[in-house]
């Protein structure tokens, strides 16, 4: 956990979110700026910085994040109609939070 992360503030409860779902290894809270009827966050516990920044071990991560997603998606009832799931990948890849997460969007 870092002190001065937003996103590990608001896994702690430090900071308010509005959250759908966590569990051991991922949380899951909505966007606080919507680009989509839905708009979530998943994103693991643990800090890592960015999907440039996942090792091997940590590998079992994504796949919690996915099925989390997936998940969600049907009790959103936005599964039928389709979604998607993005990553954004350090500054040039439009990521601005620094602790990695991956958008849910759909709805539409
Ligand atoms: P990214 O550009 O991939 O780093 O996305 C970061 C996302 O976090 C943006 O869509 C922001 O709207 C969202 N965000 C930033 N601060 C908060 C917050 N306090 N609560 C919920 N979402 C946030
Ligand atoms: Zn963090």
């Amino acid at each position: 956990m870092e002190k001065n992360c937003v996103f590990c503030q608001i896994i702690r409860g430090e900071k308010p979110s509005e959250v759908l779902y966590q569990d051991e290894t991922t949380f899951v809270f909505k966007d606080i700026h919507p680009h989509a009827p839905v708009h979530l966050l998943i994103v693991p516990k643990k800090h890592i910085r960015s999907l440039n920044d996942l090792t091997e071990q940590d590998n079992h991560l994504i796949s919690d994040m996915i099925l989390r997603g997936k998940m969600i998606a049907q009790s959103q009832s936005i599964a039928q109609s389709g979604y998607k799931l993005l990553f954004n990948v350090e500054r040039g890849g439009g990521q601005v939070i620094f602790h990695l997460h991956m958008h849910l969007l759909g709805g539409w």
